[in-house]
Order: C-alpha cells, then structure tokens, then sequence
C-alpha cells in the first residue's frame, strides 16, 4: 500500500546538550517519510517558501518521495522551528515557532495521491488533516499524530479529527493534556471513544504503549549508549510503523504489535545523529539486524 501523508516540512534549529544545527531539514512528513521510505513509497503532502533549499528536494525525491503535492510558495518563507533538550532528553522544548507559509496553507491533493489506501495525518493544523481526508477517497488505515501546540491552540478541531482516524498516535504528555487526566489508561479510553480503534502512546526512552478496547501492548524502546538529537524520534517511529504496516498490507493486531517494534527500531536509529543525519546513512541490514536484536531483549 502507498502511503499519502501530510505534515510539516521544516527548517530546525536544535541544541541539545551535544550540540546544534541551524536551519536543518525537518519536519513532521520529512522525518515520517524519510523513514517510512525503507519499507514503501511515499506521497507527500506539505508547504514550503521560497528560502528552502532544493539539495531538500533532491534528498526526498531520491527517497522514493513523490513530492508532486508539495507546494512551493514563493511569496513566504518555510515553516521555521527552534527547540532545545536538555539532559532529559525525552522532553522537547519550544523556544520559537514561525508557521510562516503554513498559516495559510489549503492542502490540495494530487490526483494520483487520492486512491490511497493509506494516510497519514502528521502533526500540522488539524483543519489541515481533515481537509486532506475530505479529498481522499476511501482509505483503509488512517494514522494521526498531534503535538501540545495544537492541543493547546485546537483542540475541538483535533478532537474532531480524531473522530475520523482508525490509529492516534502521541507522546504522553499529549495524551494526558489532551485528556486532562495523568492515568495513560484512561487518556487512552477517553480517545478510543472518540473513534481511534487503537491508540499509541509514545513515551520516549521508555518506550510504546498500545491500546485497543480490549487489548494492551508495550514495547520498550531500544537502548542506546548514545542519544544525539532526539527530534523526529515520534515521527520516525511512526513512519516505521506506518511503512511496515503498508508493506505487509497486514492490519491483524499480531501484526500491528510487529509494526510497533519497526517503529521504535526507525526511532532509535533517528536520535543517533542530528536531523537526518543519521537516516541519511542507514542500510536495510541494519534495521532488519536492531530488528532482530529488539526480539531478543523482549522474549522471555
Ligand atoms: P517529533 O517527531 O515529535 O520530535 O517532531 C519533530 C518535528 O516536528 C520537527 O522537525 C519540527 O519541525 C516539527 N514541529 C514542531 N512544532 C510543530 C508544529 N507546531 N506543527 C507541525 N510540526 C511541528
């Protein structure tokens, strides 16, 4: 299955405590894409201005990326954002967020990205991901993923959106603000009854943890000595997810615990390096070979 996904394409500004890039590529669907590209093709779905670079472009093209639904506009610039870690790397901080050429941003879905089987709703706007489902025909599997900024700013409309989604995906500190509550259980019950049929909760260095109405699943994430640059671990994990999903065409819950494990697999290796640095050198052995090594840490 092909996967469609809209997000945000970026520009970051990232310190952690080992370090700092200035204006590297980002972005919700560029890290999702990036990864999921190991496992299928991707149509990409965003907005960029006049300021990003087209080395970008070429990197994504020659990543099995469709990128004919990415608009360039040329009267503004890129989506801009800058964040730091500090040694609790688990936790993003936002210290600037110019939406610039994304304030104002009306999806427009090429007419070969409308038989999808299989969308993915990044974090962006959520009237940007429900206006992405209006034009798309009849998917099988519809993913969402969300951030604190739009909980904070959106909230009906992301509930509203999650209303149409087969799979939520979001960090912790999503869910119980989303749900007002500090039990990851009953946030994950409050957004099972707004439609989502599973709900994935993302905990960092801690881990996943899966909800259905009558299951539970925890994977662990895979310990590494060395964490670089946390940012785009969520989407590179949902992007392994998504990827191995569409891959298999296999949407049995046995399954969809395998696709768990692809994505935490895709977000550890993301952290390793800064930005994309890391994905940009990644061979298929050596996911299948973490992939392997995450059965044997888990099997008892
Ligand atoms: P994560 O996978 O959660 O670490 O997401 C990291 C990416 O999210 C970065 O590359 C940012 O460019 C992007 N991002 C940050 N804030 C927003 C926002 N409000 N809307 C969309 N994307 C964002």
């Amino acid at each position: 299955m092909k996967i469609t996904v809209v997000g945000s394409v970026a520009l970051d500004t990232i310190k952690t405590p080992f370090g700092k890039i200035d204006d590297a590529l980002g972005g919700s669907a560029t890290h999702f894409s990036t990864a999921a590209s190991f496992f299928t093709p991707i149509n990409l779905v965003g907005v960029v201005g006049s300021d990003f670079p087209s080395e970008h472009l070429d990197f994504l093209s020659s990543r099995n990326v469709d990128i004919s639904g990415l608009e360039i506009n040329p009267e503004g610039e890129t989506f801009r954002w800058e964040g730091y870690y500090e040694f609790d790397l688990n936790t993003a901080h936002t210290l600037d967020t110019k939406l610039n050429v994304l304030s104002t941003f009306e999806p427009k879905i090429p007419h070969d990205f409308k038989n999808s089987e299989c969308v993915f709703l990044a974090n962006i706007d959520p009237d940007l991901q429900m206006q992405v489902l209006d034009q798309v025909f009849s998917p099988k599997l519809v993913v969402l993923d969300t951030m604190n900024f739009w909980i904070e700013h959106k909230k009906d409309e992301l509930i509203q959106a999650l209303r149409k989604v087969d799979i939520a995906v979001m960090n912790d500190a999503e869910a119980r603000e989303l749900c007002q509550t500090h039990s990851l259980l009953e946030a994950s019950r409050k957004i099972l009854t707004w439609g989502p049929k599973t709900v994935i909760i993302k905990k960092g260095e801690h881990g996943v943890l899966m909800f259905t109405e009558n299951t539970h699943f925890a994977a662990p994430a895979f310990p590494l000595e060395d964490i670089a640059d946390p940012t785009g671990a969520g989407d590179s994990f949902a992007g392994g997810f998504l990827g191995y999903l569409a891959k298999s065409s296999d949407l049995s819950e046995p399954n969809i615990r395998k696709a768990v494990v692809y994505g935490s697999v895709m977000a550890s290796f993301n952290v390793e390096d800064f930005g994309l640095n890391r994905m940009k050198r990644l061979t298929q052995e050596e996911i299948e070979f973490r992939y392997s090594a995450f059965k044997e840490i888990t099997g008892f």
